[in-house]
């Protein structure tokens, strides 16, 4: 079949392989990876050839995407896909990181933390507030900008993901942050640790990592200590940001599923209602906005 589209989350992700010099990497020019989609009826492992490069962003494990143009062949025990970014009808949206999702009440349903299920397949909108953080619960890593994966190698000269070179213009600072969120309506009830990475890490920080990482350590202490009680809406899922190479139909779980945990696709600043109120500040307000302010 073909000029199929399809709405389904990724349960598999599988990159570029590894070229080492620039000759391989012209060699690589074509780039072909592969995605496993699954929805409530089944699932299709889907290629995906790029005219260049890996142009689709952060999509990783857990992520909810749609996808036009694809091209499917029916065997006897699976599906195949495939899907050719030069196509006109092709298109690859991003739904659990895009920002319209958290910005349009009209295109979400706000979930409590409560009915939060690691067995569901959907992206989660929640209206969330912040446990206490602490200098232990940030890092500072450098990814690649092109497709979000961290690099591990500090002497990487390509991205393992999707072959993109380690250089000043994409390898990036980015946060990772551990949080815990407390549904914002209620005054304790429910908590859920979650970790966020990039632009929604960046949101819930409210301050740039090259910044952060100019403070002095008792500043960065303070700073993260203010961040308690800030509400926000995010997109929740339960995915991983690292890739792996096999995931088995049955059987017990690989290691890199047992490290699936809840994740931030995207954050968005709520007003705080008491703070609005109010112009008074507490001292630790007064503080919170002279480092924010700052690091705009
Ligand atoms: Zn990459």
């Amino acid at each position: 079949m073909s000029h199929v589209a399809l709405y389904a989350h990724v349960t598999w992700a599988v990159g570029a392989p590894a070229v080492k010099s620039n000759e391989e990497q012209k060699e690589h020019s074509n780039q072909t990876f592969f995605l496993r989609l699954q929805d409530p009826t089944g699932f299709v492992d889907v290629k995906l050839h790029f005219n260049e490069r890996w142009s689709a962003g952060k999509v990783f494990v857990g992520h909810v995407i749609f996808l036009t143009g694809l091209t499917t062949i029916v065997g006897l025990l699976t599906v195949e896909g495939q899907w050719l970014e030069k196509d006109t009808e092709a298109m690859l949206v991003n739904i659990t990181q895009l920002p319209a999702l958290l910005s349009s009440p009209s295109l979400h349903q706000i979930f409590p933390l409560s009915s939060l299920s690691s067995t569901s397949s959907t992206t989660h909108v929640c209206r969330v507030r912040i446990g206490k953080l602490g200098p232990e619960d940030v890092q500072v890593r450098t990814s690649h900008a092109r497709c979000g994966r961290a690099f591990r190698q500090l002497n990487s000269l390509v991205c393992s993901f999707c072959g993109g070179p380690c250089d000043d213009r994409e390898a990036v600072p980015e946060f990772m942050l551990r949080t815990v969120f407390y549904d914002s309506a209620e005054d304790a009830g429910v908590e859920v640790v979650a970790w966020c990475a990039g632009q929604a890490a960046a949101e819930i920080m409210q301050a740039c990592p090259s910044d952060f990482c100019s403070w002095p350590e008792e500043e960065q202490a303070m700073y993260m200590y203010s961040l308690e009680n800030e509400e926000f809406l995010v997109t929740l899922y339960w995915g991983l940001e690292d890739d792996h190479r096999t995931l088995p139909l049955a059987g017990p779980l690989p290691l890199e599923l047992q490290l699936m945990a809840w994740r931030v696709g995207g954050a968005q600043k709520q007003k705080s209602p008491s703070k609005s109120k109010s112009t008074e500040l507490h001292g630790w307000e007064v503080y919170a906005q002279h480092f924010r302010g700052r690091s705009l």
